[in-house]
């Protein structure tokens, strides 16, 4: 620590951190992307117009999640809210639950896929 001209000892100056303007803009450009990606939930598979769509992380932030496209998904806003912080192990009883179902949307795709039919 350095001495001012007066002898007494002086705390480093801290310049003020800048406003995050770029992250914000990123936020919004990873929003548009994970729509662009798909523009149905992830869960319960409902088409989600541009306005009402939420971002879902599928492994919640709370629990590491990160906010990288792997862990982002298109989702409604009932699912969102249903799921919270929830695992998705957590999330598939909860989901089974309210929906009467026990398949996720991006299941029931992947299976459509492989030609089986979901349950
Ligand atoms: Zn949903």
């Amino acid at each position: 620590m350095k001495k001012n001209r007066h002898g007494i000892l002086q705390m480093p100056i801290r310049r003020p951190k800048k406003v995050p303007t770029v992250e914000i803009d990123y936020w919004d450009r990873l929003r548009e992307t994970v729509y662009s990606r798909s523009q149905h939930c992830y869960y319960c598979g409902r088409y989600l117009l541009f306005l009402e769509f939420t971002v879902d992380h599928i492994c919640p932030r709370a629990l590491g999640g990160r906010d990288h496209l792997d862990n982002l998904a298109t989702c409604c806003e009932k699912c969102n809210n249903l799921k919270g912080q929830l695992t998705l192990e957590e999330f598939r009883i909860a989901f089974e639950n309210f929906y009467n179902r026990n398949l996720f949307y991006y299941e029931q795709e992947k299976l459509t896929e492989l030609g089986q039919s979901p349950k």
